[in-house]
């Protein structure tokens, strides 16, 4: 009758519109191959990044941290946080013995965009005008206090306290910055303001905070991760692969691998899709950071903006409709996507949130959404792991086990907000690299703890040497 053959022909439309979305999902699916294949290419680049005068996208750069604190480290340290979700100022207390403890106070200080994209100079600037409110608030101007610097950027160091950027990522992009002393800039902003005066010792990767602040905990953290609005790890190398120094007498040194420059060489192609690129296209730093734009927060939500425009456009989303709202950069956060894929919110919730971002849904348009945001935050929780399970193995052979046992210190908004990254990250793992046994440990406050141990580590060291 005509009403079934209309029924049908509803149900063919729909099966059509169905089969095209799940087209661009399927471009976001990896298999175990190319998920094995992932880790290879960053077992190489690991390798590549580790010879002297190489410039691998990978950039395997050495922290001059040789090891993790042992519980006698004490003092009192001021510590900069700058290049993740926030900058912070923290004062740090390390107690020793069977007392030991580490407290610590801190203040937020938001980095308007304008200072992030400015003149090196006023960024450094605002930052001291930010130490300066801090020592104020804790009442310790006078005080000439010994500083770590947890600055979340690619750095090539010469010493734990020199610091070369080597170049922006994230949301920063400051002029006369890059191919700096970070130490320096910082000094030199210290002494225009002329109002106190601190001992700047350590400069740190955030992984390296990471993985020192969950070393005080367990001895056996020798890996830091990031997955936050950045991406990154670092693990403890031996001293014997490391070409790029001639430090004969310490036995490891902690390796910041600045892995999400895999893929500026083009290695990743084949699994980047039309969405990455148009992601990377509208980046700050084109053609960079090419792993980190498929792992990380800062990206993630943007590959998602990008999917969505692309199946409204095509008709298949939000009415056809390309509103406002769904043109802007930047709008899901990654605090939105993991509201959004949360198992215990009703698809009302998902409509209402989607509401909040100024996008009218459907029943139907937020269950697509939501499968959309599955389909990113799981391709990079894979990759994450692929990249992970390279780290583990190469620590592994490194040390001629068969088995190894390794706690990975870790950090991020990502990790620790999305209801799932974790739990496939982990899992990747598993299946990767089925001989290392990884424990993951989440830090608390990693970057401020991490930088004061790093500092109260690298001043004992410096003495007794
Ligand atoms: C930076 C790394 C940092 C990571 C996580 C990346 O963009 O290059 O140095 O560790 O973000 O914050
Ligand atoms: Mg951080």
């Amino acid at each position: 009758s005509g009403s079934s053959k209309g029924a049908a022909m509803v149900t063919a439309v729909a099966q059509r519109v169905t089969a095209r979305r799940h087209q661009s999902l399927s471009s976001f699916r990896l298999s175990r191959d190319q998920l094995r294949s992932v880790k290879a290419r960053m077992r190489a680049g690991l390798e590549a990044g580790l010879k002297s005068n190489s410039h691998s996208p990978v950039k395997m750069l050495p922290s001059y941290v040789f090891r993790t604190p042992d519980g006698t480290e004490c003092g009192k340290y001021l510590a900069l946080d700058l290049g993740g979700t926030n900058f912070r100022v923290l004062l740090v207390k390390i107690r020793s013995g069977l007392r030991r403890s580490v407290r610590l106070y801190n203040k937020l200080y938001p980095i308007p965009l304008e200072i992030m994209q400015g003149t090196g100079e006023e960024l450094f600037d605002h930052i001291v005008h930010c130490i300066s409110d801090f020592l104020d608030y804790v009442g310790m101007k006078k005080a000439r206090l010994p500083l770590g610097f947890t600055f979340s950027f690619p750095c090539l160091q010469a010493a734990i306290n020199v610091g070369t950027l080597v170049s922006w990522t994230k949301g920063f992009k400051a002029t006369d910055c890059e191919g700096n002393d970070v130490v320096d800039m910082l000094r030199e902003a210290i002494k225009r303001r002329n109002e106190f005066d601190v001992d700047i010792v350590a400069i740190v990767n955030d992984t390296v905070g990471t993985m020192m602040s969950c070393a005080y905990e367990d001895p056996q953290c020798e890996i830091g991760l990031i997955a936050g609005t950045g991406s990154n790890v670092c693990y403890m190398e031996e001293l014997r692969n490391i070409e790029k120094n001639g430090l004969g007498e310490m036995q490891r040194m902690c390796i910041n691998t600045e892995w999400g420059g895999l893929g500026e060489d083009g290695c990743l192609d084949d699994i980047i899709t039309e969405y990455d690129n148009a992601v990377d296209r509208e980046s700050i730093n084109h053609g960079r950071q090419r792993f980190e734009k498929l792992t990380s927060g800062l990206y993630l939500g943007e590959v998602v903006r990008q999917v969505l425009l692309d199946l409204t456009r095509r008709g298949l989303l939000f009415k056809g409709r390309v509103t406002e709202a769904l043109k802007t950069p930047g709008i899901f956060e990654t605090k939105y996507l993991s509201q959004i894929e949360s198992d215990r919110l009703a698809l009302l919730q998902v409509r209402s949130i989607l509401q909040h971002l100024g996008l009218d849904s459907t029943c139907d348009d937020s269950i697509i959404v939501k499968e959309v945001c599955g389909a990113v935050s799981r391709r990079a929780a894979q990759l994450c792991g692929a990249g992970m399970a390279a780290v583990v193995d190469k620590i592994r052979e490194n040390r001629g086990l068969d088995q190894l046992n390794i706690t990975v210190g870790v950090d991020g908004t990502l990790y620790k907000l999305h209801p799932h990254f974790s739990t496939v990250l982990q899992e990747t793992v598993v299946a990767l690299a089925p001989q290392c046994y990884v424990t993951y440990l989440l830090s608390e406050e990693g970057s401020g703890r991490g930088a004061a141990l790093i500092t109260a580590v690298a001043r004992r060291d410096q003495v007794e040497m």
